[in-house]
């Protein structure tokens, strides 16, 4: 099935009315990034930088960091890494550092909460990925912020790593800045906060178990809670709502951007972009590609309207079927 879509992998990603929607790969490590242009990734949509400290003794200093973002970008060849600093916390375990025992530790100290309680951590990673930034395009993106307060802190330590590369006379580049929209809060207090971004990607996982107060990792919930539940489909359109407002790009990285049956929804809805599992790439691409945006716009539409899960489900179903 791979080599029958292969044909597919240098088609222009548009609708058949052309249509454009960047489609780009998640991935967790350098060799996942050199085979994505095999999919026909358009660049990264989503690093996983915390899958690098999963397996590792010790904390990769900023040179070592330095070297593999820079790595990244030359296999990359001039398309766009995005690189999420360390979402550590909740169901990411890192042995190499200290973490707190929490009793809620998805509700804790995770994401941009950790990274600034811990500059320690933070700012070697930021050195790393300004001076990558000489190499390629670069855009920086935060996890799990909720309010712009936290964003505000960010900038701040991201000059002071300016400040200390000037200092140290290390060369570095300019980035683009941007949020995962993965809790309620962040998508209420949008307004306050894209003033300050340049993009912002919707990351579904969280946002359900967020929204719907059920943990992404109980398998007894994720049947009765999944992301095409009524509010966080509005949750997903007042976002891109808020960054059309704002001239601000949209992008989505959750799970749910790597089923094909869903796409008609998501470009409906109005997304620029996706970050898809590579294994899914193609068949997202095949979807995107055989029909109108205008369908796609009246399918959301149709698909605002109803409240139940179920209906939600067959009226995806239906549409992806009539496709076929
Ligand atoms: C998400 O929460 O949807 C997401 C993309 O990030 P992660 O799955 O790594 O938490
Ligand atoms: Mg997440």
């Amino acid at each position: 099935r791979r080599q029958a879509l292969m044909i597919y992998k240098d088609k222009p990603s548009q609708t058949l009315d052309g249509h454009k929607i960047t489609l780009l790969a998640n991935v967790g490590n350098l060799s996942e990034i050199s085979h994505t242009a095999e999919v026909g990734a358009q660049g990264i949509g989503l690093f996983r930088t915390e899958f690098l400290l999963m397996n590792a003794k010790a904390l990769p200093d900023e040179q070592q960091q330095y070297k593999l973002y820079s790595d990244a970008l030359h296999s990359l060849q001039g398309d766009v890494l995005t690189i999420r600093t360390f979402d550590i916390g909740a169901d990411k375990e890192i042995p190499c550092l200290p973490q707190n025992n929490e009793d809620n530790p998805a509700l804790g100290i995770r994401g941009i909460r950790y990274s600034l309680a811990h500059p320690e951590t933070f700012i070697p990673q930021v050195k790393a990925i300004l001076r990558a930034a000489n190499h390629g395009q670069v855009r920086l993106m935060f996890p799990m912020v909720s309010q712009v307060e936290e964003l505000d802190a960010a900038f701040l330590l991201i000059e002071r790593a300016k400040a200390e590369l000037i200092e140290q006379e290390k060369g570095f580049g300019t980035l683009s800045y941007g949020i995962v929209v993965e809790t309620p809060a962040a998508v209420m207090n949008l307004p306050s906060m894209l003033p300050l971004l340049d993009f912002v990607s919707i990351g579904t996982n969280d946002l359900t178990q967020y929204t719907l107060a059920a943990d992404r990792t109980n398998p007894h919930l994720a049947k009765q809670y999944p992301p095409l539940s009524p509010a966080v489909i509005q949750l997903i359109s007042i976002t891109i709502n808020h960054c059309k407002k704002a001239n601000v790009k949209v992008s989505l990285c959750g799970e749910l951007g790597s089923d094909p049956r869903v796409l008609p929804l998501l470009v409906g809805l109005g997304l620029d972009e996706l970050s898809i599992n590579p294994a899914n790439l193609l068949d997202v691409k095949v979807a995107l590609i055989k029909g109108h945006y205008a369908e796609y716009v009246r399918h959301a539409q149709h698909i605002a309207l109803l409240t139940r899960i179920t209906d939600i489900r067959s009226a995806i179903n239906a549409f992806a079927l009539d496709y076929n």
